[in-house]
């Protein structure tokens, strides 16, 4: 054996001891072309590092995907800005960038009733957060709420919410099925708390502001979450007939209901009772 072999029998340990699996994969293939072209030492060892670099980045983004919990399909692409007219597709765009509403912990609140791409429109957000490099967990809010009640039941709670600051963004979908009746929900509350004006939240959710009071278990809770959520806030309404109804019945001309203001003016009750005032940016 020559020292080079020697060197090239090496090379597969330290490259994987060193975590660089492409410049692994690849320098066998680039250091024949460069042995063959007479690539300078510096564009060798360049073009090498340059391969790890990007491949890096997007498998840092493949694990962020995996761990998001996002649902596959639901992004921008297959997201039809169509079907919800007061919905800027521009805005939207704009929030999926990320950048200053993430860094300075903004939040989403998304209105409608049941099938008007609510999940969809979250998720899309959610998607291209991670493929701009940003880390997003989209949960059910009652599955989240169960974990953080679990958490603190073990007395575990402020780990449990220190654990989720690492999310840039987490998406709380569905809001509204969470009954303060099934389950004591004053984890949530610790959740909005925790993160208002530092970390981002994605909320879905069915019913209006003034129904929320099922969901925290007094009304001076109830104000004081709606409070933080709106304070910076971003919020759609998604008041149009079902997409999942439409698609069922396409066959049949038919209007789209697009009148519907009773989430906004419940919205506005709320917030004119609570006496604050409010940075609220209603999408429109
Ligand atoms: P919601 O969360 O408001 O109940 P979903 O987001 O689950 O509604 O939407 C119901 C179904 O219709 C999903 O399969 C979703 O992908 C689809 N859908 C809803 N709105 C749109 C839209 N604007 N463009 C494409 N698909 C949509
Ligand atoms: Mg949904």
């Amino acid at each position: 054996m020559t020292a080079g072999q020697v060197e090239a029998a090496r090379l597969p340990i330290m490259l994987a001891e060193l975590r660089l699996p492409t410049i692994n994969r690849l320098w066998p293939e680039f250091a024949a072309r460069a042995d063959q072209e007479g690539w300078p030492a510096a564009r060798f060892l360049a073009s090498l590092v340059e391969h790890e670099l990007a491949e890096r980045v997007t498998r840092r983004v493949e694990r962020h995907r995996l761990e998001s919990r996002l649902p596959p399909e639901k992004t921008l692409a297959t997201f039809d800005f169509a079907a919800v007219p007061k919905v800027r597709k521009a805005h939207v765009l704009a929030l999926a960038a990320g950048d200053s509403w993430l860094e300075k912990g903004a939040n989403i609140l998304v209105f409608g009733p049941p099938g008007v791409g609510k999940s969809h429109l979250a998720a899309a957000i959610g998607h291209a957060l991670v493929d701009n490099g940003y880390r997003v967990l989209f949960s059910r809010t009652v599955d989240l709420v169960q974990r953080l009640q679990a958490a603190r039941r073990e007395l575990a709670l402020p780990a449990a919410l220190a654990k989720l600051d690492k999310y840039d963004l987490l998406v709380l979908d569905d809001i509204s099925y969470v009954r303060k009746d099934q389950a004591e929900t004053s984890a949530m509350f610790e959740l909005i708390a925790e993160r208002y004006e530092r970390r981002s939240l994605l909320i879905t959710a069915n019913q209006p502001f003034s129904a929320w009071d099922q969901i925290f278990p007094d009304p001076a809770m109830t104000v004081a979450a709606i409070d933080r959520l709106v304070h910076h806030a971003t919020i759609f309404e998604l008041n149009v007939e079902s997409y999942r109804r439409r698609a069922a019945i396409r066959t049949r001309p038919m209007t789209i209901a697009d009148d519907n203001q009773t989430t906004l003016e419940s919205l506005d009750a709320t917030t004119t009772r609570s006496g604050a005032s409010h940075e609220a940016d209603a999408v429109t």
